[in-house]
């Protein structure tokens, strides 16, 4: 079966140009120009998809994504079906989950628990990256087994003492043994232990409202947990991959440390270049929407954050989608704001919110492509068969309305979650038709995807080493 994509601009991260993109099957077989010899042979007997006005880009790739996660005695709210739907709806084709291990448990039996979740359930695809939290001779061996069945990166915590929580000694056990398999250790970077007295001091004092979620985890912890993993990392010799930066004192770390040549990299979150401190502190339990981790800055820290894309020191923009409703479940921390369930919904929206950078001249449009879709794939061994639309890559292909409108809510939006933390914002740019190996999920506006079609990924090592 063949699909010709024709009359769009086709947007890189070198440029945009008319091009005809040419699918067979599952594959993208070529991109040519218009009126190539090699179009009007290929256009027979094809599908055609007219993509005049719009842009065509390579699907974009979440790296950071929590669907059925049990979290603080709840489990965020999207399954592998309604979150990879959603994601579809917002331009994403492949997500990159996080399965746990937990303590006293084989990373073998965290990782069957979520490919169980997820198989048969996707309606695009999936790879995973495992948490471990909890380091001995077992998990560090089974690290190097989970690399050759393509789990490729290996998140840890400085965060989260008694949960999640592992010792400067143990996360450079595990980055010692990410170095001999060519692994990458991705770091919640704050300090815990610091973040949790701060926590039961403020709520002895009475101060339980969600502002204080943010004022209890400040920006020094994140920044000062940032440069002792990247100096972990580096006497460790292992690739090192920070997670949902948020603040200008940990970016200063990580540029510094590409500047010293060191394979250390970092993304940062919608969430973190839209939404701040004041929305952590809104009326009433409001606030309580916005919780997440690390918390909302101030607003200072956005136009920093910009630049990092700009620069390349922070090289993607991933969601951290950990979606939990309003009612009942940001609930449990009704007078206790350190018992909200962290986590923002956005993998719907993140290749919008971007977008609006790329309007607001943050970012170019082909940075746009690269920090959404080239770079997490080439950053986590999925390129090229994800993130380019190239000869032989997966036919995963977005094509954006430039022009289009809409209004953020949660009202409209795709996620199995009952309010918006965008709610109400009226933005430009929207997606208007999916391609996930060649089969349409969302065309036109409507969705037409499947669940089961989604399959899992293995991914191989990062692609930037030096
Ligand atoms: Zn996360």
């Amino acid at each position: 079966m063949r699909t010709m994509i024709s009359g769009g601009t086709v947007v890189s991260p070198t440029g945009a140009q008319q091009a005809e993109v040419l699918v067979e099957d599952e594959r993208i077989v070529g991109v040519a120009a218009p009126g190539a010899a090699v179009v009007a042979a290929f256009s027979e007997g094809a599908r055609r998809i007219d993509a005049s006005g719009k842009l065509v880009v390579p699907g974009a790739v979440d790296v950071h994504t929590h669907l059925d996660m049990p979290f603080g005695g709840t489990s965020s709210a999207d399954t592998f079906e309604t979150g990879t739907r959603a994601a579809a709806w917002g331009g994403t084709t492949t997500i990159v989950d996080f399965a746990i291990q937990r303590k006293g448990e084989a990373l073998r039996s965290g990782l069957d628990t979520w490919h169980s979740k997820a198989e048969g359930n996707c309606v695009i695809d999936y790879g995973f990256h495992m948490i471990v939290s909890d380091v001995n001779d077992q998990s560090c061996k089974e690290m190097d087994v989970l690399v050759g069945e393509g789990v490729s990166s290996f998140k840890m915590f400085m965060a989260y003492p008694g949960v999640f929580y592992s010792t400067d000694g143990e996360i450079f056990r595990a980055m010692q043994q990410a170095r001999t398999s060519g692994a990458t250790i991705m770091m919640h970077a704050e300090n815990g232990l610091a973040i949790d007295v701060l926590v039961s001091q403020a709520l002895a004092r009475g101060e339980t409202a969600p502002r204080f979620h943010g004022i209890t985890r400040p920006d020094r912890l994140e920044a000062e947990a940032t440069g002792r993993a990247i100096a972990l990392a580096k006497v460790a010799g292992c690739p090192l991959y920070i997670v949902h930066l948020s603040t200008t004192g940990a970016l200063e770390a990580v540029a510094e440390a590409r500047g010293e040549g060191q394979n250390a990299f970092a993304e940062t979150c919608p969430q973190y270049l839209f939404l701040s401190a004041d929305d952590l502190a809104r009326e009433g339990f409001e606030g309580a929407k916005y919780v997440c981790s690390p918390p909302l800055r101030a607003k200072e820290h956005q136009a920093n954050l910009w630049r990092g894309l700009r620069t390349n020191d922070l090289s993607v923009v991933s969601t951290d989608h950990c979606p939990f409703c309003f009612k009942e479940q940001k609930e449990l921390g009704l007078g206790d704001f350190s018992k909200i369930p962290n986590g923002i919904p956005g993998v719907e929206h993140r290749v919008d919110l971007t977008y609006q950078g790329v309007l607001a001249g943050e970012i170019t449009l082909p940075r746009w492509v690269e920090v959404n879709a080239t770079t997490p794939a080439r950053m986590f061994g999925l390129y090229p068969r994800k993130g380019v639309l190239a000869p032989g890559s997966d036919a995963d292909i977005v094509l954006y309305d430039p022009t289009a409108t809409q209004t953020i809510s949660a009202a409209t939006h795709h996620m199995s979650v009952d309010y918006s933390a965008y709610e109400g914002q009226a933005i430009t740019g929207r997606v208007d038709t999916v391609l996930s190996r060649g089969r349409t999920v969302i065309e036109q506006g409507q969705y037409v995807g499947e669940k089961g079609h989604g399959s899992f990924v293995a991914r191989g090592t990062n692609g930037y080493l030096t």
